[in-house]
């Protein structure tokens, strides 16, 4: 079979939207579908829009159901790779949901799930930023911060496949509260939320003038990563001082992974570095190297992912033939 004619389904599944997508051998997208997750439908009624969407991938593609070989699907987590089951989605008030079971019913094709963010990690590791490196981490920083470990080329859950929990890796311990009830995680003092709250402090709170106001459509309730991204173009003073204090944090958690899993190459995506690029990744190059043990950093390479927004699709394509091989 040659690789261009060798199709697997990607699916990549969150909160507000489903994409699926056909991918050929070499990784590349032939059709793509997209829908509206609603959540509110329940388990069942999410089930039959990602089974809609599947379908609309494979019909676009003019393929049959029959030539798909595998489906691969980056859900939000927990949830075991192994069953395929969801144990807890609060985004999409899924709990214990049989969703690899459930597809397997459907469509008869062999199906595997794992988590959102390992899944973005094993599509920049085959097809992405990582090509041709074979020990790397994922960093997605967005909302929240979640992280991929791919080591010998294949993906690391640990033991309660809960590996690469890196949002939650403790930076600093008389930090601020996290979501998760521990203080001073990354995701407490790094991701757009934590983000957010320092740049209200600063602006609201203490009164420091900012063009950020302006730039996010005058609120700061909910802070847009793109104006951020402008704010500190600008040299927006606070917009600048809250960006590079979770940059150093996050180079800080950098040096960590450095020193106890010195992988070839940390890849950094998520919504947060789309938009800010070069201008968050240099103060994190440079705390990283600041904080990390003498050569332990020698030829570690800190970039951003390659994929964007298809790095989800093309992972669990990965994850489908990984599986299936
Ligand atoms: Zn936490």
């Amino acid at each position: 079979m040659a690789a261009s004619d060798d199709y697997v389904v990607g699916v990549d599944m969150g909160g507000t939207k489903i994409l699926a997508a056909v991918i050929d051998g070499k990784g590349e997208i032939v059709q793509q579908a997209k829908t509206a997750t609603k959540p509110k439908k329940g388990p069942d009624g999410v089930i039959k829009r990602i089974e809609r969407c599947i379908r609309e991938a494979i019909d676009g593609a003019e393929l049959e159901t029959s030539q798909i070989r595998a489906i691969g699907i980056g859900s939000p987590g927990p949830l075991d790779p192994e069953t395929g089951v969801i144990i807890f989605a609060p985004n999409l008030g899924w709990s214990n949901v049989p969703l690899k079971a459930k597809l397997e019913t459907i469509f008869g094709i062999p199906t595997c799930v794992d988590n959102d963010v390992n899944v973005g990690t094993l599509g920049e590791y085959a097809f992405g930023a990582g090509q041709g490196v074979k020990n790397l981490v994922g960093i997605f920083v967005g909302t929240g911060i979640g992280g991929g470990i791919i080591l010998d080329g294949k993906l690391f859950h640990g033991i309660n496949k809960t590996a690469g929990e890196i949002g939650h890796m403790i930076v600093d311990a008389n930090g601020p509260r996290c979501g998760c009830g521990n203080f001073g995680c990354l995701e407490a003092v790094a991701s757009r939320t934590a983000i957010t709250k320092e740049l209200q402090k600063a602006i609201l709170k203490k009164g420091q003038k900012s063009k950020l106001l302006k730039l996010n459509g005058g609120k700061l309730d909910q802070i847009r990563s793109q104006a951020i991204a402008k704010a500190v173009k600008r040299g927006d003073k606070p917009t600048v001082k809250v960006m590079q204090r979770a940059g150093k944090y996050l180079g800080i958690s950098v040096a960590s992974i450095v020193h106890f899993l010195n992988p070839e190459m940390i890849v950094f995506g998520g919504g947060v570095i789309e938009a800010m690029r070069d201008s968050l990744l240099d103060p994190i190059r440079q705390a990283a190297a600041e904080y990390a043990l003498p050569t332990t950093m020698d030829g570690v390479q800190i970039v951003k992912a390659a994929l964007g927004d298809n790095a989800g699709v093309i992972g669990a394509s990965v994850l489908a033939r990984q599986r299936l091989s």
